[in-house]
């Protein structure tokens, strides 16, 4: 007897994750060193956790208000204002929600109607493609190449025949190949959307993971001396205010037809937390917080006193682990090419994007590399088109392990190196 509980056509449509089957292999062993997950290594900063445990301590464990607290959104608010140049009204222009996950939920059933297409650029993030499916849409994948260092054009727009979407997808700094677009870059993806009225989904989840060297162009507008660098420790980081990274939301006609997705979870350490934000006028974020008001009433309140601390006190510890990260990155992008795996030159997140050698697909050599070395990396497939022939090697892990990881690869290669 077939049971009453049977799936929507919308959720078969949808397979499993692509990550978790390797996820899967790696638990079954104890040798394994994982590359595999998109998540820190660190602690959430001590100071977040504590204001996380006195929430409880004084019984602060009721619902909050449907957009977040009130103090939060006005932290946020003032956060991205001097981080990113956004400038979103407290009142109307944030709502708070359970993980950056939750927000580009809210964002598909909100402004995607059934039929209605997404245009995603790609490779990205696994979960767009699932959530256009589930809120009925159809997605229309956006290639982007490695050749434009894995940032969008209006030519790849165009060749996707984008311009009858009604939304686009854009995830930078990306996952999985850790591209970062600047201004100049964004400006003709902007002038596409504006031209053909197409609203935009930002997930700028890794805004604060950024590793270029910042010019005077991007920090004031051309004004500067463009000698300032990024260096986590160094102080022009905060005096300037400003982040390597661009929202496209700051472009001109951009805000009002952009929704700007962000969170805690990457930057701040906190995925365990589950809180996220979403940016945006203020009839979307109505449409939004409709949504969720429904299905969630309020992000969970223990982590948006964690939030609200981790924005008050912790911008040091963030500087700290993105310096770490760097210092990753670098180790990791010189090693894959000693080994004679092209990368990528990633400028954000903590992902890398090498090449498997010829002779090899993606899914073959992450899966015999997980079998004869004990080290579990992503086939870039899973992340869409143009994302074949790569693999996403994720830095969120300490340097003994990196260091460990890479050799176990040099090993693998020069024993294996195609798939006969
Ligand atoms: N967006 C991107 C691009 C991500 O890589 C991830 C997690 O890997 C998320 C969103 C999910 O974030 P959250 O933990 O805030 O739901």
């Amino acid at each position: 007897m077939t049971s009453p509980l049977e799936p929507a056509s919308r959720v078969e449509a949808v397979g499993p994750s692509g990550i978790r089957r390797f996820f899967e292999i790696a638990e079954e062993r104890d040798d394994v060193i994982s590359l595999g997950v998109g998540e820190p290594d660190f602690s959430t900063p001590w100071a977040a956790r504590d204001a996380a445990i006195h929430s409880l301590e004084r019984g602060r464990t009721s619902y909050t208000a449907n957009r977040g607290m009130a103090a939060l959104r006005a932290a946020i608010s003032e956060y991205v204002d001097e981080r990113f140049a956004l400038s979103y009204d407290p009142d109307d222009g944030i709502l708070v929600t359970a993980g950056a996950s939750e927000a580009v939920d809210l964002a598909f059933r909100a402004f995607v109607d059934p039929g209605e297409t997404v245009a995603v650029a790609q490779p990205a993030y696994i979960s767009y493609g699932p959530g256009v499916t589930f809120a009925g849409g159809a997605v229309l994948p956006v290639r982007t190449r490695e050749a434009d260092d894995f940032k969008l054009t209006a030519e790849a727009l165009e060749a996707a025949g984008a311009d009858t979407a009604e939304l686009l997808v854009l995830c930078y700094p990306n996952n999985p190949t850790g591209a970062v677009m600047t201004r100049a870059d964004l400006e003709p993806v902007a002038a596409f959307a504006r031209e053909h009225d197409i609203a935009v989904l930002a997930d700028e989840i890794y805004a604060e993971l950024t590793y270029t060297e910042r010019t005077g162009s991007e920090m004031d507008g051309g004004q500067g001396d463009g000698t300032a660098s990024q260096d986590p420790e160094d102080p022009d980081r905060d005096e300037a205010g400003t982040a390597a990274h661009t929202s496209i939301a700051t472009l001109p006609g951009m805000a009002e037809r952009t929704i700007v997705v962000s969170g805690f979870s990457k930057a701040h350490a906190m995925t365990g937390l589950r809180l996220g934000y979403a940016l945006g006028p203020a009839d979307a974020i109505d449409a939004m917080n409709r949504i969720h008001q429904y299905g969630l009433l309020s992000a969970p309140t223990t982590a948006q006193y964690a939030a609200l601390e981790a924005l008050d006190s912790c911008a040091g510890e963030v500087r700290t682990m993105v310096a770490q990260y760097d210092r990753r990155r670098r180790f990791v992008l010189s090693r894959f090419r000693e080994i004679g795996m092209p990368c990528f030159e990633a400028q954000g997140a903590f992902y890398v994007f090498p090449e498997v050698p010829d002779g090899w697909t993606a899914d073959a050599f992450a899966e015999a590399l997980l079998h004869e070395e004990g080290v579990a990396v992503v086939p870039g497939d899973v992340f869409g088109v143009g994302g074949e022939g790569h693999l996403r090697v994720s830095y969120a892990t300490g340097l003994d392990d990196l260091r460990e990881a890479l050799t176990r690869i040099e090993r693998f290669v020069a024993e294996r190196p195609t798939d006969r």
